[in-house]
């Protein structure tokens, strides 16, 4: 498999340190609020990258931090009147209910820094030790002149890092560059002893001490939402290295931006949206469909046309799985060379659809050749397959779908097909009456090719299945 390394700048192929085994960090949410599409976007990407591996015969270990100790969370309990630990509790428990709903696994371990402290603290006094980070008054700082590979992961120069840096009033560190490991407490804070005082962990530290505690010294992969490159990660790459001297993670692997409408999602454009929000909506498996149909570097753009043709993509994938269903149950028995030649055409989906992830996880390909195998067991309909073949075909789907997390849901009755085609016999009727007939064409073309056929009659449209005369 092709991996593109942001450490290197290119694609790569994967090798894990362990054969057959991969130890994979990403950075988790700040929980003082409900998640955001844009997260969700980071959160489903490792989700499916971690399924794909296992899919290959892997066996992945996957952290996932909280960061329950932030400034934000400080400030969200007071709006809330709360304390900090109620706060990240309610969004834990939030983030476990949105990520379910959106098909995120569980990680193995989702590490939290109020149960990461002693690992912490041990960490930044070795960092002192090994004289590249200071105390003063209480506050600990990295001092980055320390690290000469400072900026490697970001590619940017010291130079250029310190034009761009400054330090803030109340910071006591010797560079702008140089960044907190611990923080001296304020009054009114969550605070913890240490050798320095009473105070709480600067937000950097926190991934490598869990990674290590995790995933050990070096993990193969590392990877988080594409904002999180520079200063986090660098941060987290300079802490790791100085402490151990080997390299932190073989692969970094950074997820690309979602804009909303075109534009970056912010508050005061009043285009934020939680996974939440859009759930009220959409269904969120469509949400899924809409992220995995982009290359996960990519920029994406969420917007309703976008979400409406993912619902109408899904929507495909799961009439084939009906409508195969049904021509299944009314198979003949037969087996011969012919059924086995239609297999080996089906099966050919799967190697096609594994060259395409194993090209750098491209699932906007992937799904891509799901769509041809959908296309293909359709037109396969017209030569009357035998059962066996329509089991495999229906087998094929769902294996692949099932990779990206797609088709999972038990509840496919006939009575959903049935759903699915009335809906859009109504929406083709809506585009006709505002005379937009490309529209209603494309819906009526959608059906046929899914063997299914309107006619009109006195009491209305009625729909039909044929088997495809392509
Ligand atoms: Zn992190």
């Amino acid at each position: 498999m092709m991996l593109y390394n942001t450490l290197t700048r290119q694609k790569e192929t994967f090798s894990p340190i362990e054969p057959g085994k991969i130890r994979m960090y990403a950075c988790g949410p700040t929980v003082y609020n409900y998640f955001h599409i844009g997260n969700a976007r980071t959160f489903i990407t490792f989700d499916a990258l971690r399924q794909y591996f296992e899919y290959r015969g892997y066996e992945v270990t996957f952290v996932q931090n909280f960061t329950d100790v932030d400034d934000k969370i400080i400030q969200q309990a007071l709006k809330e009147n709360l304390t900090s630990v109620e706060v990240s509790e309610k969004y834990i428990e939030a983030y476990f209910a949105d990520a379910d709903s959106l098909g995120i696994r569980r990680a193995d371990v989702h590490p939290r820094v109020t149960e990461t402290i002693p690992e912490i603290i041990a960490f930044v006094e070795a960092l002192i030790q090994k004289g590249v980070a200071y105390e003063q008054q209480g506050d600990v700082y990295f001092d980055v002149t320390a690290y000469p590979a400072y900026g490697n992961l970001s590619k940017q120069s010291l130079d250029e890092l310190k034009a761009g840096a400054r330090i803030e009033v109340n910071e006591q560190k010797k560079s702008p560059l140089d960044f907190a490991l611990w923080k001296a407490a304020k009054p009114g804070e969550p605070f913890w002893e240490s050798p320095w005082g009473p105070g709480r962990p600067g937000w950097h530290i926190e991934c490598s001490a869990m990674a290590r505690k995790y995933l050990g010294e070096t993990i193969d992969i590392h990877g988080g939402g594409g904002d999180l490159t520079f200063p986090h990660h660098e941060n987290e790459v300079a802490q790791s290295e100085a402490l151990t001297g080997k390299p932190f993670a073989n692969y970094w692997v950074h997820v690309g931006y979602l804009n909303v409408d075109n534009r970056k999602m912010s508050k005061s454009l009043n285009n934020f949206f939680t996974a939440r929000e859009i759930a009220a909506e959409y269904d969120l498996e469509v949400v899924r469909f809409f992220i995995l149909s982009a290359h996960y570097r990519n920029p994406i753009n969420f917007s309703r046309e976008a979400m409406t043709a993912a619902r109408s993509g899904l929507e495909r994938l799961y009439t084939a799985l009906e409508n195969w269903r049904y021509y299944h149950d009314h198979a003949p028995e037969t087996e011969g060379t012919e059924d086995q030649n239609q297999i080996a055409t089906l099966e050919n989906y799967r190697e096609r659809f594994m060259a395409a992830m194993d090209d750098d996880f491209n699932t906007a390909d992937g799904l891509g050749i799901i769509f041809e195998l959908v296309k293909a067991g359709n037109a396969l309909l017209t030569e009357k397959p035998g059962r066996k073949v329509l089991q495999r075909a229906l087998e094929l789907l769902q294996e692949l779908a099932g990779v990206l997390g797609l088709l999972q849901k038990e509840d496919t009755s006939e009575g959903s097909l049935e759903d699915a085609v009335e809906k859009l016999i109504s929406e083709r009727q809506q585009a006709r009456q505002n005379r937009d007939f490309a529209r209603a064409d494309a819906i009526r073309d959608q059906l046929k090719e899914q063997g299914i056929v309107l006619e009109d009659t006195p009491e209305g449209i009625k729909w039909k299945r044929v088997v495809n005369d392509r």
